[in-house]
């Protein structure tokens, strides 16, 4: 005789729900904002973070920033954040393909519990590179940014209607090599409006340095903070 343990998908998300609920309590108990980044891999996430870091280090103080990346397997990304000052955290995922609750607790312990989070007025956290899973998984962050770019295709947000509906801030990055590509930007913007008519849309080319001002405002404005350069 057999006996199965079958999981749904279903009820995996809806329990992660209900914990990612509790984490946004301890967000707002400690006073921190939490910027969750997805997207699929290459995409530029690291990039558009390490940009942004370059304005926001000049307003608010390196140490009151937490970074918690997600990778499978490399502390790459981390070591690229860590240069900026900021408090890093790697997790390893050791080859899920998306983050969990569960990860973002240990990161809070691993920086020393509640207690040292509070001193953090910003933490960003990186998911792992993937456009489908992470976006299932929500782990409280007050502004969920999906970061796309033009170079994965024209189709990206009519391919991923669920990742694209679920995203509070739309980034379009690499838009400066978008001619070469071949690529409609336009397009897209209207793809992911209409998919998404809450989510603004920003077009930024990280490595250029293009956008960047602009969707440092915008983050800003949308998490109800001052934007003291704006
Ligand atoms: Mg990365
Ligand atoms: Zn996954």
């Amino acid at each position: 005789m057999v006996k199965r343990v079958e999981f749904v998908a279903k009820d995996i998300i809806a329990e992660n729900e209900r914990l990612a609920a509790k984490l946004r309590s301890l967000y707002d108990e400690l006073g921190v904002k939490v910027l969750e980044f997805l997207g699929g891999p290459g995409s530029g996430k690291t990039l558009v973070i390490e940009r942004l870091l370059e304005l926001m280090t000049k307003d608010v103080d390196p140490s009151s920033i937490v970074y918690i990346g997600g990778d499978v397997a490399t502390s790459l990304d981390a070591e690229r954040i860590a240069k900026y000052g900021v408090k890093t955290i790697q997790i390893n995922t050791g080859g899920t393909c998306h983050l969990e609750v569960p990860h973002i607790e240990e990161a809070i312990k691993a920086l020393g519990g509640p207690q040292e989070l509070s001193k953090a007025r910003i933490m960003i956290i990186e998911n792992v590179g993937n456009i489908i899973c992470p976006f299932n998984f929500p782990l409280g962050a007050h502004l969920r940014i999906m970061v796309a770019d033009v170079a994965e295709g024209e189709d990206k947000f009519v391919k991923h209607p669920l990742s694209t509906m679920v995203s509070d801030l739309i980034v379009i990055n690499k838009i400066d090599i978008a001619d070469a590509m071949g690529v409609n930007v336009d397009k897209m913007i209207e793809d992911a409006k209409r998919i998404n008519p809450r989510a603004p849309v920003v077009l930024v080319s990280a490595k250029k340095g293009l956008g960047i001002g602009k969707l440092y405002r915008l983050i800003l404005d949308m998490l109800g903070e001052e934007a003291p350069n704006a």
